[in-house]
């Protein structure tokens, strides 16, 4: 295993991604590969060429392992694999001899936006969309952002003004009338589902009224998917709010994914009926072997999220936290539990897939995820979880997840081969989004 260190979330917050933004290469001419691609418009070729990558190792953790093969893209898709030579002409031929070529990876639970969200789309977007292009990431799910501005991060980004990964956003419908208004303070740090700050009496409903309306201006403004955030009460309406807002955005063609990080929530979750992803491993309390069977039998997959009670070590070695600041030993003793539950809910056939809840630069969420992950899944376990299975957990599995004709040709090129040393999956070297070279490192 090669041995990265990580630096101070602190020293990252204040600097951002480290990333060379080059100026728009609008300059290069066709069949150069420059280094650095830096926006859709200015891609060398059009998603209608033909790219065939040839000698790759192609591989996708749910079935697809070929030592050395070829693949076709076509009209920005998958249009062909073999282990023998593949002929197109005119096609542009990229030879890939020792390289890993996987489907571009997966962020099933992100927040993208930080700080003041105007200034983030004027001074950030672009570096940060990058940011996750470079570490490999072809599509994101944001769990939660500012509407206007993500509903337009995730516009421009499928128009091609911004290069990055396609965004699949969810707007928020509350369960309950929140007895506190929400502080400045890390969510995860001061987690109202953990005594001793757990509601001890009941929450006050949102009238059925309200609901439906919050999930009809979510479906309205256009949003791909409702989040909600599971925190029970004593007698509390919230199981009943969740099934009624699951209810209603189905009705509307909006899958609902639920935040829960105790078992207790998850199970309430559960019992709402309807929902569609679990965005986090229950945390917080050991799983039975019922409960276990009960959360497999609904069906929901789970989006993995360990790394957050996973500390950082920052370069005075101090355990920090994902917000910057000392790990809180004293309220998240019990995160030792993720993992454990984690291989509970994937030996009972759970569809677990990888996302991270993080803020803060993809490629070290990537490789701080993989961490947490590889202390219960095997190195093939782990590319399930980023392809397929993270695909399944934002339900995108027929056009993205695996290496496979048909599907979308977003595609990494890593050094190395991920099932040797797991953390050759940030040896990133090109990326393709629907066929379209978005990073090029050769
Ligand atoms: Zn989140």
């Amino acid at each position: 295993m090669q041995a990265r260190t990580l630096t101070a979330l602190r020293s990252l917050a204040v600097t951002g991604p480290l990333l060379v933004v080059l100026g728009a290469c609008s300059g290069d001419r066709p069949g150069d590969l420059s280094r650095n691609m830096q926006a859709d418009e200015n891609a060398l070729l059009p998603a209608t060429s033909q790219i065939i990558i040839s000698n790759a190792h192609l591989l996708d953790g749910s079935g697809t392992d070929i030592e050395s093969g070829f693949l076709l893209i076509s009209n920005g898709r998958i249009a062909e694999i073999s282990s023998t030579p593949i002929v197109a002409e005119g096609a542009l031929v990229i030879d890939a001899s020792g390289k890993t070529v996987m489907p571009g990876y997966i962020e099933a639970h992100r927040h993208i936006i930080e700080g003041a969200p105007a200034e983030w789309m004027a001074d950030k977007a672009q570096s940060e969309m990058q940011a996750f292009l470079e570490a490999g990431f072809t599509t994101v799910f944001s769990a939660g952002d500012p509407q206007t501005e993500i509903l337009e991060l995730r516009r421009r980004t499928a128009a091609g003004e911004i290069a990055g990964p396609r965004i699949i956003a969810a707007g928020r419908a509350p369960l309950a009338v929140s007895a506190a208004p929400g502080g400045e303070d890390d969510p995860a740090r001061t987690d109202v589902s953990r005594p001793p700050l757990r509601p001890t009496v009941a929450a006050m409903p949102v009238s059925d009224e309200a609901t439906e309306q919050r999930v009809t201006a979510i479906s309205d403004a256009g949003f791909d998917a409702v989040k909600t955030v599971m925190v029970t009460t004593p007698e509390g309406p919230e199981i009943r709010t969740l099934g009624l807002i699951a209810q209603k955005a189905k009705a509307l063609g909006l899958p609902t994914v639920t935040h829960a990080v105790t078992v207790q929530d998850t199970l309430a979750a559960v019992a709402a009926g309807g929902v569609a992803t679990l965005v986090h491993t229950p945390h917080i309390g050991q799983l039975t072997a019922e409960e276990v069977r009960l959360i497999a039998d609904s069906g929901i997959p789970i989006t993995s999220t360990l790394g957050i009670f996973v500390p950082f070590f920052s370069d005075s070695n101090a355990p920090i936290f994902r917000d910057g600041e000392a790990f809180p030993w004293d309220t998240i003793s019990s995160a030792g539990q993720g993992p454990v539950n984690a291989r509970l809910l994937w030996e009972a056939g759970v569809v677990y897939g990888f996302g991270t809840d993080t803020r803060f630069a993809p490629s070290l969420t990537l490789e701080h995820e993989l961490k947490s992950l590889h202390l219960v899944f095997s190195e093939r376990d782990i590319l399930k979880i980023m392809g397929e299975n993270a695909a399944i957990n934002i339900r995108m599995q027929d056009r993205i997840g695996s290496l496979r004709p048909g599907m979308y040709a977003d595609l990494v090129l890593l050094e190395g081969n991920p099932l040797e040393d797991l953390y050759d999956l940030l040896q990133v070297t090109m990326v393709f989004k629907e066929g379209k070279i978005m990073v090029d490192k050769r």
